[in-house]
């Protein structure tokens, strides 16, 4: 029988351990860890108690390399599956290396002390994953994760080049607060303060946050104000995406959301480094944290859909074609299945998904991959299966949905 670990219990943990507790055949004896034990444990109860499955929980700082080991050891897991935060990625990779098993995340590593994310640390890992014969698949949630997914699955049945993709997250979900983020806030925030980049012609062009708007028509959802963002998905796939000119990332954002977002920073809320405030040092980012709704809470009050997808031009037997592939999840649907919202959702499903293929040994390999470099159809397949159907939408080759830049 396998033995999974799953590393961290917020959102995101939430819906990997149920849905990992669904598919009891692959993922076997589960144990859910965290820093905060009784976080596992509430988890635990309610998978229970909606479907019957019983799973260990554990406590553990994913920070430390030596308490890691040894409880990958003492549960004899097969695949770790890190849905921590960012900072936990190379001492958990790490620590599969040193016990010589899978290792799997959504999320690219990220420094606490500064705001800036890339492959690079993770990549470097390749060659100590090879030599202990072990597989370490990086950022398989939505996006990046099954948008990753989608360019390979373009690639290989609608182009034979693909010369312009754009990343669509749109989140048109309504919590009724005035302000608060469906992940983690403190890695949210980072994320949508930090400047803008895209890819043009082999350079990375950088905006200011926020920068560029455009207004894009989602199907069932409508037209909504997105903005140009940072994603790092991008980094891997013009890698590995042929005859790419161009990818750039866009995120939909509202009104109230924004201007939260510009007094924060104003006041300097969103800052990293740690003041001084009575005698005590603390970050600013940390303590509006402590402040704002969990994302976790947001499930039952969150109404609405998500629509995320890719919308790619390129060429196919010497002609211009233009699809949209993409995906619609309804929030409280997520809820009634999993009790979580339709990000914490449309995250752990594809974190479930990859474990479930590197399991089932449908996506093999020695080392370090991005998604798009394994085979997208039966990652593809399961997602219709697994509660996140997608479609595909032919356009004219000249056709665009963007409604106003
Ligand atoms: P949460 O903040 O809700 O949960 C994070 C969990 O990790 C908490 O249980 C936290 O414990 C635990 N944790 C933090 N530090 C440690 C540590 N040192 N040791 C052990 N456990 C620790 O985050 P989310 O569930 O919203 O997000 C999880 C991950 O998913 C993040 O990396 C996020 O970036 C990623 N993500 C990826 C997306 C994608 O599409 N690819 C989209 C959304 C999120 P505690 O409770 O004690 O704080």
């Amino acid at each position: 029988m396998n033995k999974t670990l799953i590393i961290g219990a917020g959102g995101v943990g939430n819906v990997v351990a149920f849905k990992c507790a669904m598919n009891g055949d692959t993922f076997g004896e589960i144990t859910l860890a965290s820093r905060t034990i009784s976080k596992c444990d509430e988890i635990a109860a309610s998978i229970k108690a909606k479907i019957g499955v019983e799973i260990f929980t554990a406590k553990v700082d994913a920070d430390s390399v030596s308490e890691l080991v040894s409880l990958i050891q003492q549960t004899q897991a097969k695949i770790v599956i890190n849905v921590a935060l960012p900072y936990q990625d190379l001492t958990i990779m790490d620590a599969c290396i040193e016990c010589g098993v899978d290792y799997l995340d959504t999320a690219n590593y990220e420094h606490p002390d500064e705001a800036k994310f890339e492959y690079k640390l993770q990549w470097e890992r390749d060659l100590k994953f090879k030599e202990a014969n072990i597989m370490g698949l990086l950022g398989s949630g939505f996006d990046p994760g099954a948008t990753n997914v989608f360019c390979a699955y373009a690639q290989k049945h609608y182009f034979d080049e693909i010369h312009t993709i754009d990343i669509l997250d749109c989140n048109a979900g309504d919590h009724g607060y005035a302000f608060a983020t469906n992940f983690n806030p403190e890695i949210n925030l980072r994320e949508v303060s930090a400047k803008g980049r895209y890819w043009e012609n082999g350079a990375w062009i950088e905006t200011a946050p926020m920068e560029i708007m455009q207004v894009w028509d989602y199907p069932e959802v409508g037209p909504k104000d997105s903005y140009l963002l940072y994603h790092e998905e991008m980094e891997s796939l013009v890698k590995h995406i042929k005859g790419l000119k161009k990818i750039r990332f866009f995120m939909t954002f509202g009104a109230s959301y924004l201007k939260h977002m510009e007094v924060l920073q104003n006041v300097g809320m969103l800052g990293i480094e740690p003041v001084e405030h009575k005698g005590m040092r603390i970050v600013p980012m940390e303590f509006l944290k402590t402040l704002l709704p969990d994302p976790a809470s947001l499930g039952p009050r969150t109404k609405g859909k998500t629509n995320i997808g890719i919308f790619a031009k390129g060429l196919k037997d010497g002609k211009p074609r233009t699809i949209y592939i993409y995906q619609i999840k309804d929030h409280e649907e997520c809820y009634a299945e999993v009790m979580s919202q339709g990000v914490s959702y449309t995250t752990g499903i594809p974190a479930m998904i990859g474990a479930k293929l590197m399991l089932e040994g449908k996506w093999r390999g020695k080392g370090v991959f991005n998604m798009e470099q394994m085979d997208p159809d039966a990652f593809m397949e399961e997602l219709n299966t697994q509660g996140l159907p997608w479609k595909v939408m032919e356009l004219e080759a000249d056709e665009d949905r963007v409604v106003r830049v």
